[in-house]
């Protein structure tokens, strides 16, 4: 089953069930500026649970698309080394405003995946918050679930919660069982790390407010809210352990391949750069550009990411900017505004590609010279030069250094960047006195306004 249809039969399935399809929000959260990207299903409905916003209907369902790259839930380092972890993914979901709770949300969840998936039972397991007896009751003596693969969990990973007050609740998550051939123990276990139990779904009841002093109050209409990752649920589907072989990867990492000049499919780096296409399409078409700070500098340091995948590959040339016709190829039905933002999409990554292409290979002589010397850690002046010098984000840098099994100095970083910001302080504050521009020593001065990250010209 394709990833399309998996999508399209979870929405058919929620309408059936009383829904109002809703279309995804864009990326930039239009009702936060706390929050860096929108990061779940939910966001859009946030003023709608509390009790801030009225809509027609109490029940809705979702694709969302969302990425999680910085802020609170931050996957970016994961991408590469887990099955299941993306920047970007989408996100479906189910809600209910203080209309059905907890019995119906178990419900649908169950015969969703048992009876319209036709996944069988002894492949799921799942968990509750070790606290909530009522909805253990429901999975165990409604539904029926076999006890050995049913467990409590009492740490906060089961229980969910807005922010330090407000709506709260704890959280029921469906997981499936990958089976031996993978490393990795059930939720709850020692070995739960690995990636053999994969959580495909979290159903979060809310169920409570909790007020200033820190207690507790039931909500007078609880509500609920899910999330299911498409990628995690179509591997399943596609019996696939990873993600990336699922039909929607594969079809960009054939892509990645050909722009790349790469022969081997499975290189660990094309699956990077498919990852990354989708995040930083989707970011500059809901109205992010790369710059040096917030989320510009989060997409920049995305791209750079990915575009030191392709160096790594052997591309000296802009090569990332091509994809965006191979994802609107594969994403742009769905989401019909990515193929509407094309030209401009790919524009914008083609300027940062050749922007990061006058300085990348120099800075990889750099680092590659520091490593040769068969060093466990790098320090933190090579690191800080590379940022200052060759605009590497240090996470780019530590992506390197963790391919090569060494750590960073941070904390020599830190020092670094500490010294230039009071150089730089001492600098602005003389132009401004004396009223003088300078073009220092190779230095071309960008002016006050590119002077944004930490006093950095990146
Ligand atoms: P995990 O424990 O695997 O990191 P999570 O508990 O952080 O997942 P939730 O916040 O509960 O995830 O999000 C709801 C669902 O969204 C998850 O059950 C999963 O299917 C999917 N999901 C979460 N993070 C990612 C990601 N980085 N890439 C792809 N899918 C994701
Ligand atoms: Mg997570
Ligand atoms: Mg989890
Ligand atoms: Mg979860």
């Amino acid at each position: 089953m394709r990833s399309s249809e998996i999508r399209q039969k979870f929405l058919d399935f929620f309408k059936t069930h009383g829904h109002t399809i809703i279309a995804s929000s864009p990326l930039v959260p239009a009702n936060d500026p706390t929050l860096l990207f929108t990061n779940a299903g939910m966001v859009q409905f946030k003023d709608v649970f509390l009790g801030q916003d009225q809509r027609s209907y109490t029940r809705a369902a979702s694709s969302q698309r969302c990425v999680r790259a910085g802020g609170k839930h931050n996957d970016l380092e994961n991408v590469g080394y887990t099955a299941r972890h993306h920047t970007f993914f989408e996100m479906l979901g189910n809600f209910s405003f203080g209309d059905y709770f907890k019995r119906n949300a178990i419900q649908f969840a169950w015969e969703f995946l048992t009876d319209t998936l036709k996944i069988p039972q002894e492949k799921l397991w799942i968990t509750v918050y070790a606290e909530d007896d009522e909805a253990a009751d429901i999975w165990l003596n409604e539904i029926g679930i076999n006890p050995a693969r049913f467990v409590r969990i009492d740490t906060m990973d089961n229980f969910w919660q807005m922010g330090d007050t407000g709506p709260c609740g704890p959280c029921s998550e469906i997981f499936y069982d990958h089976g031996p051939d993978v490393a990795g123990g059930p939720p709850g276990s020692a070995e739960a790390e690995g990636d053999r139990y994969i959580e495909i779904w979290n159903l979060v009841f809310m169920q409570f407010n909790r007020d200033s002093g820190g207690e507790l109050h039931p909500l007078p209409k609880p509500s609920v809210d899910t999330g299911m990752g498409l990628e995690r649920i179509s591997a399943v589907m596609q019996q696939v352990h990873s993600n990336y072989d699922i039909d929607l990867f594969q079809d960009l990492i054939k892509a990645a391949a050909r722009v790349t000049n790469t022969q081997n499919l499975e290189d660990n780096s094309l699956k990077v750069i498919a990852d990354h296409i989708r995040a930083c399409a989707f970011l500059i078409t809901d109205g992010v550009i790369p710059g040096s700070e917030g989320r510009g500098y989060v997409l920049r340091r995305i791209i750079r990411r990915a575009i030191r995948h392709g160096y790594r590959l052997g591309q000296k040339k802009p090569f990332f900017y091509r994809l965006v016709t191979d994802l609107c190829s594969v994403m742009g039905e769905a989401y019909p505004e990515l193929p509407a933002a094309k030209e401009r999409v790919a524009g914008v990554l083609q300027q940062e590609e050749e922007r990061f292409a006058e300085t990348l290979e120099h800075g990889m002589q750099v680092l590659d010279n520091a490593i040769s010397k068969k060093i466990s850690v790098l320090d933190g002046e090579t690191a800080f030069r590379l940022y200052d010098t060759f605009g590497f984000p240090l996470d780019l840098t530590a992506d390197i250094a963790r391919e090569r099994g060494i750590s960073i100095d941070n904390e020599g970083f830190e020092r670094a960047m500490a010294r230039q910001r009071e150089q730089a302080r001492a600098a602005n504050k003389f132009t401004m006195n004396e009223g003088l521009t300078y073009s220092g020593n190779q230095t071309v001065f960008h002016g006050y306004n590119a002077l944004q990250h930490e006093g950095k010209i990146l």
